[in-house]
């Protein structure tokens, strides 16, 4: 199995890159965001408890996301690899995924960083606002709110899985074909897809 994360803080172009990936390499696409808002629209218990925390900008609890994720992968015993896009967001998050995965003899193949700064993060996340019908995307103390949890609780994710030696920095500033080709350029280069 190849399974890959996508990393880097809100804003930094994950959905966008990952509907490239997903195609190119034929992973299934766990977006846990995406997750969160699927069971809010169809207004489920999950869904309403998420809500509160991702209105102000918090983390959901664990216990929720993790759930979510290991009826994700059960959903798709068959796949040949995962790409996970947003999830891990905290160091339990990532030993719990690690747990369920080597209880299916697999384990994450690499970790692709994407790097931007805080004040283009801000910009673009204002901007997706205005088109993407994301409450938490409108107001800027809930972006800034976000970039917040993202330091404290995200970033050391990097770091648990750098001293697996399975982390990649890829600037996530320019063209979205180029910063496409640096992320394929580093997946091949492992020769793991
Ligand atoms: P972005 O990365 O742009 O903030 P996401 O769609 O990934 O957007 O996440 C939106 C919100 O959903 C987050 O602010 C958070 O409240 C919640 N969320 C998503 N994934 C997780 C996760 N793995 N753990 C906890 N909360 C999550």
């Amino acid at each position: 199995m190849f399974n890959l994360i996508l990393f880097g803080p809100p804003g930094s172009g994950k959905g966008t890159q990952s509907e490239k990936l997903i195609e190119k390499y034929g992973l299934i696409h766990l977006s846990t965001g995406n997750l969160l808002r699927e069971e809010i629209a169809n207004q489920t218990k999950l869904g309403l408890e998420a809500k509160s925390f991702m209105d102000k900008g918090q983390l959901v609890p664990d216990a929720v996301v993790i759930g979510m994720i290991n009826s994700a992968l059960e959903a798709n015993s068959q796949a040949k690899g995962f790409l996970f896009d947003g999830f891990p967001r905290t160091v339990a998050q990532a030993e719990a995924l690690d747990t369920l995965l080597s209880g299916k003899g697999a384990g994450i193949s690499i970790v692709l960083a994407l790097e931007v700064d805080q004040e283009e993060l801000v910009k673009r996340l204002l901007n997706r606002g205005k088109s993407s019908g994301r409450s938490d995307d409108t107001d800027e103390s809930v972006i800034r709110a976000r970039l917040v949890e993202y330091e404290n609780k995200t970033a050391p994710v990097a770091s648990y899985y750098a001293g697996f030696g399975k982390v990649v920095y890829v600037k996530g500033v320019g063209g979205i074909d180029d910063i496409f080709q640096s992320l394929s350029r580093q997946i091949e280069a492992r020769q793991l897809a």
